[in-house]
């Protein structure tokens, strides 16, 4: 049995790695951690009996502590109680699937403690990609990726590496593919939320709607494999169906195709370097008809160049721009920004931000938060 952790167990990611784990019948759950949905929580800890659990929201945590005192489950609170479960348990791998940089502390928490890591959590690498990186070296950590496109492009690399040339990242194009700034202008959360090939958390959704989503990967893209943005091409392919590609230095390409279901790239960082059973529906490509690709319309969708341009600055900036987004996002989830203003207030962020060069976590943390009051100060104005 392999032991895991999930961390953010209640949302889109966490309990498909469970649909996962029911399926594969070896892996076995040490730790579960939630943001403030107990009742999820409960369930999963009745049917999961992990010895640890925390949940964010220390009223919640209290709450569930009494539901749950007829377990053998340790419930902790607040953000150092999800660290805690990410470092304490006796996991050998933790999932994490924390939306955002709040799952930062806990995934550094988890190298620290020499835990494996299935990352989903991007945008921990986007802000804190040259801690998190080396610090992970150094504990002899492995990062298995979780998102489908640095999943495919782990898998197409294989033992490779040496003649990687160029990462080809493919980019659904969300639901608005194809429109123009005029159409955008008009669109709302209901019509963001509507992702033509993935069921996701809505933060992610929405970012898939803009393109931040493709920005943020391009940026976790370089951290995982090493490459510069400049050779981490983008590209949209509508159906879903290619992952992503790598080039080598030979003019090759490989890539790595399946359905879109999360959990095969989740099932594969959890039993690597192994395959176990499906987890999923096969791929039939002669139902498929036609896999089709296009350029990124970067006029449209301004967030690409704005993520390249902030890797390429590096520092604090990607942290500014990932900071900024999330603010944005839920702000436009509450129908308190437009959808075009979303870009537009990452890219003022990051027009006011004097970068810090080589930024300890505590430099990353102030960027994000001067990002997020800079976002809230020109809603504000707005309104
Ligand atoms: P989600 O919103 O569905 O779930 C987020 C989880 O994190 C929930 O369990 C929630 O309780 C927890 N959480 C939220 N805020 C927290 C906080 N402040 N402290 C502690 N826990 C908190 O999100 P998701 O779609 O599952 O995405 C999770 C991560 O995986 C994101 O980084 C996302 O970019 C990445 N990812 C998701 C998908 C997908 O298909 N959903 C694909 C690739 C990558
Ligand atoms: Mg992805």
């Amino acid at each position: 049995m392999k032991k895991i952790a999930i961390l953010g167990s209640t949302g889109s990611i966490g309990t498909q790695t469970l649909d996962v784990v029911d399926k594969e019948g070896d892996l076995e759950v040490t730790a579960l951690t939630a943001h403030s949905n107990i009742d999820l929580l409960e369930k999963q800890i009745r049917k999961y009996r992990p010895a640890l659990a925390a949940v964010d929201q220390e009223d919640k945590a209290a709450e569930l502590r009494l539901r749950i005192a007829d377990t053998d489950t340790r419930v902790l609170g607040g953000p150092e109680g999800v660290a805690e479960c990410a470092a304490a348990s006796d996991a050998e791998m933790v999932v994490t699937a924390i939306v955002g940089i709040a799952g930062l502390d806990a995934t550094l928490a988890a190298i620290e403690a020499g835990k494996d890591i299935a990352l989903a959590n991007k945008e921990t690498l986007v802000t804190a990609g040259d801690i998190v990186m080396p610090l992970a070296r150094e504990r002899g950590v492995n990062i298995l990726p979780v998102d489908s496109e640095h999943s495919a492009i782990f898998q197409s690399i294989s033992d490779q590496k040496k003649f990687l040339k160029r990462i080809i990242i493919t980019a659904s194009g969300g639901p608005f593919f194809g429109m123009k700034r005029e159409e955008l202008a008009k669109k709302t959360r209901f019509d963001a939320l509507k992702h033509p090939n993935w069921n996701m958390g809505a933060k992610i959704t929405v970012d898939s709607a803009t393109l931040v989503n493709k920005g943020l990967e391009i940026i976790e893209a370089k951290h995982l494999f090493g490459l510069d943005v400049d050779h981490i091409t983008p590209v949209v392919h509508r159906e879903s169906i290619i992952h992503s590609l790598v080039e080598f230095t030979d003019g090759s390409v490989i890539g790595q195709l399946g359905v879109p279901d999360m959990r095969l790239p989740i099932a594969y960082a959890l039993t690597w370097p192994l395959r176990k059973g499906p987890v999923s529906q096969p791929l039939d490509l002669v139902r498929v008809g036609r896999l089709t690709f296009y350029e990124i319309d970067n006029s449209a969708f301004p967030a690409v160049e704005l993520a390249k341009k902030a890797a390429r600055i590096g520092g604090t900036m990607p942290a500014v721009l990932n900071g900024a987004n999330e603010e944005a996002v839920a702000a436009f989830l509450r129908d308190g920004c437009g959808f075009l203003e979303i870009t537009e207030l990452i890219e003022r962020a990051m027009e006011n931000h004097r970068p810090v060069e080589d930024p300890t976590v505590d430099d990353i943390k102030a960027a994000d938060a001067e990002a997020r009051e800079l976002v809230r100060a020109n809603l504000n104005i707005a309104s």
